[in-house]
């Protein structure tokens, strides 16, 4: 299964690691991913499904982050730490969201 890469623009981005953390108030599965494209493009993804009657949704976004940060979380995956998705989804020194892409398959 591969997604479009932001940065190639062609649907070679797979995802290489894939865990379940902690869901939202509104989800019923969430996961956090790494992705990687052939073209060097690295990033992090969010997997977010709801199985609540009407509102069946999912939600699947992109992370442009600092190429430290997909290190950071595969570390953290390895290591079984808890993970905060905030810590791989908000910049620190912004206090917003880094910028996102739509996963398209
Ligand atoms: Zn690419």
């Amino acid at each position: 299964m591969s997604f479009l890469c932001p940065k190639c623009k062609t649907y070679r981005l797979e995802i290489v690691e894939s865990i379940k953390v902690e869901p939202g108030p509104n989800d019923d599965d969430k996961l956090i991913q790494i992705v990687r494209c052939s073209c060097g493009f690295e990033g992090i993804a969010i997997y977010e499904e709801s199985r609540r009657g009407a509102d069946d949704a999912v939600n699947h976004m992109g992370y442009f982050v600092p190429e430290n940060k997909t290190t950071e979380l595969e570390k953290a995956i390895k290591n079984k730490e808890n993970i905060n998705v905030r810590d791989f989804t908000i910049n620190r020194e912004t206090g917003y969201s880094y910028d996102r892409f739509e996963m398209e398959l």
